[in-house]
């Protein structure tokens, strides 16, 4: 996961900042609701963040529009990163809320090119509840979408 955190004073995101052109950013692609650039850590040759041009901190904060921009971008800048790096593999990967690893708080999602054994390690201990317990589960989501 990113260590870097955006540390900037409230209303100076770094993201608004860098869409605004007040700070330098090497950018590969845009459109009218989103922009992508690459990532200064560049887990991997060819890591490109998609972020929205307006400021919206998480997914739960972009509207429809937004999000299917962004979607939209990411594999645009996906097909064009294989294209450009022949990676065996890609992750899409995108971060809401501290909890959620986020660490620049303006929505955004990785483009990151992948490679066998190139040290990226994305930690998912399975927890396998019973059948039960998984329909409890997807009865409140179901009733949450209602
Ligand atoms: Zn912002």
């Amino acid at each position: 996961m990113p260590m870097f955190v955006d540390n900037s004073p409230p209303g100076q995101c770094i993201f608004c900042r860098l869409i605004a052109g007040e700070i330098p950013s090497a950018r590969v692609y845009e459109d009218e609701l989103t922009v992508a650039f690459m990532d200064i850590g560049q887990c991997n040759p060819g890591h490109v963040l998609v972020a929205v041009k307006r400021h919206a901190a998480t997914l739960f904060d972009l509207t429809d529009e937004e999000a299917a921009a962004a979607m939209r971008s990411a594999r645009r800048v996906a097909l064009a990163v294989r294209e450009a790096f022949d990676p065996r593999g890609l992750t899409l990967l995108q971060a809401n809320g501290r909890e959620g690893d986020q660490t620049v708080f303006h929505f955004h999602m990785h483009v990151v090119p992948r490679h066998g054994d190139d040290g990226i390690a994305l930690s998912w201990p399975r927890k396998d509840p019973a059948f039960e317990v998984l329909q409890g589960y997807a009865e409140r989501i179901r009733a949450a979408l209602a």
